[in-house]
Formats: C-alpha cells, structure tokens, sequence
C-alpha cells in the first residue's frame, strides 16, 4: 500500500524548547483554528502558498513568465502581485527568481521521507534524551501521514511529542496517542463565546479532549498571552483551575508571551494582520500571571 503523503511547512533543527533535551520540531501545514495572534500564518491552509518578499524583489518578471497558471501580474513599479486563487502552488517562479524574493511554504513528503529527514538528528537525541516534536498548524489534520511518521519515529526509539491545538474528533487524537510520549495542548480562552471570536471555534471540543488527554498521557498545557484578548486575571485562574481539576498528568502550565515575530509573513501572503498595535506582555505582567497559575497548585513556566 502506498504510504500517505503529508505537507509539511518547516523542519526546524537542534531546537531545546518544545519538549525535552535536543528536538527536532515538524511543522505540519493546515490548522482548523484562525487565532487573531497566530504566528505562523504560512501553516494555517492545507496546501502550498507562496511567500513574497518586496524588498528583495527587483521588479525583474522572470516569475510571471515562468507562472504556468498566469497567477502573477507586475504592477507598475511597486512589484508583484499574486492572484492566489489562480495559484496551484507549482513552485516554477520560486525557481525562476534570481533574486531569493519567493519561497514556497509547503511541500509533500511521506512518513518514510521524513524518518529519514529528523533521524540524520539522532545522534543528538540520544545524547539529550531528545526527540522530535510535530506541531504546526495542527497535525491532527493528517492523522494517517502523522500516525504512521510517530510510530516509525517511535519504533527507532525517538522520544515524540505532539503540539496540538485540541481541535480535533477524540478517536481521531486517541489513534495519534498510541505513539506519543508528551502532548501539549493549547488553551486559549475559557470563555467559549470569547473563544470563537479569537480563534473562528468554540473551545467545547477542546476542553473535552483536555479532560480526555489527561486521563491517557503525560500532558503540558499552554497558554498564549496575548494583552487585550486573554490575558485577564479572569481567565488566566479559570484556566488554571481548569488545570488543576485534570490532575497528576498535567505536568505544568506554559505561558507564552504573544511576541509579533510573525507580522512580515502577513505581508509576504499578501493578507492583513490584525493585531495591529498590540505589544508583547511585559516581564511584570507575565510574572504576575504566572503567579496566578501557581497558586492553584499547578507549575507554571514563562515561554515554551
Ligand atoms: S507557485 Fe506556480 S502558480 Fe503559483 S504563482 Fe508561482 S508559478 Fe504561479
Ligand atoms: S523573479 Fe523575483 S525579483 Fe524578479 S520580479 Fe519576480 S519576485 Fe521579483
């Protein structure tokens, strides 16, 4: 049977955040979520796009001519633009730039393929007591690419851990357990009706995986804090109670500062940021939350 192919954003190297020792972290393509701060835009849809970049470009046209799908057009002197409904996602202009000023985000690779990629990490896993960790966007959108990656990783004795935004069927995330070591979920806002407006969903489902999750696996909990949208007192101890009641396998609480690290890849997509203004938490505003978080009785951790 042939293996399930899988797009993939970025493989990033030799990282030491998102799980223990040396990771390498996957970033799977396509999230079911559209949270207002999210960082990686370029992960959210489910297929390649490509990424401009104006200041490199030299107005040269060697792109439109290579465009095979006539989706990109020279406008008077300010560049190019991209009708990203005609765009298949072909990659033929990121190879004709001269310039480096197109990149395509996404490419397909199956589970063999991408073993074969992270184990050229091994060697470092085994002396951090590392792994990987596959994240996004959200890699429960391609559970049988993602399940079958996990369980070759595993079966090389691979420490894996997932990055989820909980979003997700319960059998769906229960078949993807089965080869995962440390999971981290995001919870975003307590509020549902608060929830839907920052991130398109309700957050039902993913309080109910929560429950679930904690019951099964070894689980860190993370929580975006971004000024003006969730960083009330409120919200940080519901969840944070929320935390405590799910008990023993939630190991702590991260909170991670909203940074605007992502806002240039907005303009490279040719789409809007709308955050516009907003600043990162300060220092005493996260300590203050993290104090919050600890005093339910849950570790608590500033960043990932
Ligand atoms: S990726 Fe292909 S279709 Fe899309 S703009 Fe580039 S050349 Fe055209
Ligand atoms: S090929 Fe590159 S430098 Fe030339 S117009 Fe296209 S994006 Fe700009």
């Amino acid at each position: 049977m042939e293996s399930p192919h899988g797009i993939i954003s970025k493989i990033e190297r030799f990282a030491i955040h998102d799980g223990p020792g040396i990771r390498t972290l996957v970033f799977m393509k396509g999230c079911p979520l559209r949270c207002l701060w999210c960082s990686s835009p370029q992960t959210q849809n489910p297929f390649p796009e490509v990424l401009y970049d104006a200041t490199k470009c030299q107005i040269c046209g060697c792109c439109t001519d290579a465009c095979p799908a006539e989706a990109m057009m020279l406008s008077d002197g300010e560049g190019v633009e991209i009708d990203r409904k005609l765009c298949t996602g072909c990659g033929e202009c990121v190879e004709a730039c001269p310039n480096e000023a197109l990149e395509c985000a996404g490419r397909y690779m199956t589970p063999e393929e991408l073993v074969k990629e992270v184990m050229k990490d091994s060697s470092f896993y085994r002396r951090s007591d590392g792994g990987i960790t596959i994240g996004g966007g959200e890699p429960t959108m391609q559970p049988e690419f993602v399940a079958e990656f996990l369980k070759k990783a595993q079966q090389q004795y691979v420490h894996t851990a997932i990055e989820t935004c909980g979003y997700v069927d319960w059998k769906c995330l229960e078949k993807l357990l089965e080869h995962v070591d440390l999971v981290y979920l995001d919870i975003k806002h307590m509020d549902d009706l608060m929830h839907g407006k920052l991130t398109g969903v309700s957050n039902e489902l993913i309080l109910g995986n929560a429950r679930k999750l904690s019951a099964v696996r070894l689980m860190i909990i993370r929580i975006p804090i971004v000024p003006g949208c969730n960083d009330s007192h409120e919200n940080i101890l519901n969840t944070a109670k929320f935390a405590a009641d799910l008990g023993e396998n939630v190991e702590r609480v991260d909170l991670l500062p909203y940074h605007r690290l992502g806002v240039q890849t907005y303009r490279q997509l040719g789409r809007e940021y709308s955050l516009e203004g907003v600043e990162p938490p300060n220092e005493r505003t996260m300590q203050r939350l993290k104090e919050i978080v600890e005093s339910c009785g849950v570790a608590a951790q500033i960043g990932g």
